[in-house]
């Protein structure tokens, strides 16, 4: 296992687009698990592959209940709207207010190729809608007012260039 690189906006590779995951072999196994590994050893409670420099829709999450991996992670149903705090791996000591569904219905397979289905809510909810925008090249950026965008993003800059 290994802990793995996270990048950083502006990289290109946080604003493509993944492609979905056609089968399970010892490489997307292998993956997920540095994935997992490297979601720990940063402190954060969830990561998508293309933060970590793999353009694949596959993300690892983990709100306190052990670490869950979604292949081809999909939203099919979302209700209500909450805000809330977040912070990403990949916009580092920036914290914005998003607005996301409050109720979502997820589908996508486990690491044995199964297709699995749950309702989520609360910060679960909030983590697995974060993780898929990165899947769909969005950032937390991407989903605030040009102001308060223009002001993180110097914010950011200040603190890449001091790393
Ligand atoms: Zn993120």
């Amino acid at each position: 296992m290994a802990v793995l690189e996270i990048k950083t906006f502006p990289s290109e590779i946080l604003k493509q687009k993944a492609r979905p995951i056609d089968y399970m072999d010892k490489d997307i196994r292998k993956l997920s698990k540095n994935m997992g590994e490297t979601m720990y050893e940063k402190k954060g409670i969830g990561l998508a592959a293309p933060q970590v420099d793999a353009s694949l829709r596959l993300i690892t999450y983990d709100i306190g209940d052990g670490l869950c991996i979604l292949i081809n992670p999909k939203i099919i149903k979302g209700e209500g709207e909450i805000k809330g705090e977040e912070g990403c791996l990949s916009v580092p000591e920036v914290r914005l207010e998003i607005p996301r569904y409050e109720v979502v219905k997820v589908t996508g397979l486990n690491l044995n190729g199964e297709e699995i289905s749950f309702e989520a809510k609360g910060l679960l909810a909030r983590v697995i809608q974060h993780e898929i925008d990165h899947l769909n090249g969005n950032l937390i950026l991407d989903k605030v007012s040009k102001l308060k965008r223009e002001l993180a993003v110097r914010k950011l800059k200040k603190i890449l260039s001091g790393r």
